[in-house]
């Protein structure tokens, strides 16, 4: 069958020439390649790699009958569970009505754009979405530069310096940590003085806390705690629950901020109406205070923990630059130290490195361009979790009480380790 493509002149300016996000795409491909019988290590998409905690999918088996529409803000009891859990978790006093609950966390990021007027202000490397949104909306998009040399944090000067160029412009800020790319988080009195930067200019802050749960060590900050009055939460299932295809976020806002939320529910009851019933009524379990589900946080923190400082390691000792992760499971290295190398390969910038990489040992990752780096840049992003989280769960379990060690990995999360080492004898050449 033809199909014709459609004119151009039909699309909205703000959407002509993007393509899916890059995050789907590398999939797509990874799976492509794959269905031609290649070996392909998929260190593209984050996706965790753990089960959903059993207790939770029993939930959801347990009401796969609720039929009926949901409140648009999201299911009472879910709101009250959430709100709670942010009380114990951030320290923070909200209640159920500061809650918003949407079909992804994502989702939400865009109605908030959508109906704040105000430029949108992201840091450097920064996860692949938030500029997109704001393209198709409409905003501009401020990016606060970073540098590998402070791990690629924001500092308070960076920041400082964006809102002090029009002051009492309105922003929307964005604080992702730990960090998707760069698997890094702040310590305490850094998120203490960005704070201080925030409330000095009265930014509206989103806080994406969304792998707040996997900080490797379990010792997660929210920086709400130094700036409640402007701070909004933005967390869900899909990271630390294994349940990204739940579709399941949700914002805790201050009550400063209640207009945002009315504003954001009024637009959401136009467009979706309200998140899924059964995920809804399901998710109440996954928010309430529950032994084995801290038991299988505890272990999921130290599988990737053990990971990602493996592969910390063995990129660093290949002369790659890459920082220690803190948390997520994400680390972004820099190939610089291999460019003369590459560029004898005709590799030289970070969209060929990734294709080279692809093709030539079957490791997928994404380039550092898509997070806002420059494509000169030979720096990328790699997700460890190619593995089996659910035979990594039940081994973990088994395991006395410590670190986990290579034959471990080796065992449960071999892919990963091929990757990383075939990805590094071909920075070698
Ligand atoms: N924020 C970050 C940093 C992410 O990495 C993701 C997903 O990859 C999201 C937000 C969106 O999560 P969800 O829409 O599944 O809640």
């Amino acid at each position: 069958m033809q199909t014709r493509n459609p004119p151009d002149k039909h699309l909205n300016l703000n959407v002509r020439g993007m393509g899916a996000s890059a995050t789907v795409a590398i999939n797509e491909r990874s799976n492509e390649l794959r269905a031609q019988g290649r070996r392909i290590f998929k260190l593209g998409l984050g996706q965790s790699p753990f089960p959903v905690p059993a207790r939770v999918v029993r939930a959801l088996q347990d009401h796969a009958h609720e039929k009926d529409y949901l409140p648009v803000t999201g299911l009472g009891a879910l709101k009250e569970a959430i709100a709670g859990y942010t009380r114990r978790i951030t320290g923070v006093q909200r209640e159920r009505a500061d809650v918003l609950v949407g079909p992804g966390s994502k989702e939400l990021m865009f109605l908030l754009q959508l109906v704040y007027y105000g430029d949108l202000v992201v840091p450097t490397p920064a996860w692949v979405s938030y500029a997109p949104q704001a393209r198709i909306i409409g905003r501009a998009v401020r990016l606060i530069p970073s540098s590998a040399d402070n791990g690629w944090r924001v500092t308070p000067e960076g920041f400082e310096r964006i809102c002090a160029e029009d002051v009492g412009r309105p922003r929307v800020v964005i604080l992702n940590y730990p960090s998707n790319p760069t698997g890094g988080t702040y310590k305490l009195e850094e998120l203490r003085a960005l704070a201080r930067v925030a409330q000095k200019h009265r930014v509206v802050l989103l806080s994406d806390e969304i792998y707040g749960e996997v900080h490797h060590k379990g010792q997660h900050v929210s920086i709400a705690r130094f700036y409640p009055e402007g701070t909004i939460i933005s967390n869900g299932l899909s990271k630390w629950c294994g349940a990204g295809g739940w579709r399941l976020g949700y914002f805790v806002f201050p009550p400063s901020l209640r207009w945002l939320l009315d504003a954001m529910a009024a637009a959401a009851s136009e467009t979706y109406t309200s998140t899924s019933a059964p995920i809804q009524h399901a998710a109440v379990t996954a928010f309430e205070p529950h032994a084995d589900i801290e038991h299988y946080l505890v272990q999921s923190r130290r599988i990737l923990r053990a990971l990602g400082r493996w592969v910390w390691r063995r990129m660093s000792k290949a002369g790659i630059s890459v920082h220690e992760p803190a948390g997520a499971f994400y680390l972004f290295p820099d190939f610089e130290a291999h460019r003369e190398s590459l560029a004898r390969r005709g590799v030289r910038t970070a969209p060929e490195l990734c294709e080279r990489l692809l093709e030539e040992t079957g490791v997928a990752m994404l380039p550092g361009t898509v997070f806002g780096r420059p494509s000169e840049e030979l720096t990328a992003r790699l997700a460890y979790v190619d593995f089996d989280g659910t035979a990594a769960l039940a081994a973990a379990d088994s395991e006395p009480e410590g670190r986990l060690d290579e034959p471990f990995l080796r065992a449960h999360c071999g892919d990963v380790l091929e990757a990383i080492e075939r990805a590094c004898a071909w920075a070698r050449g």
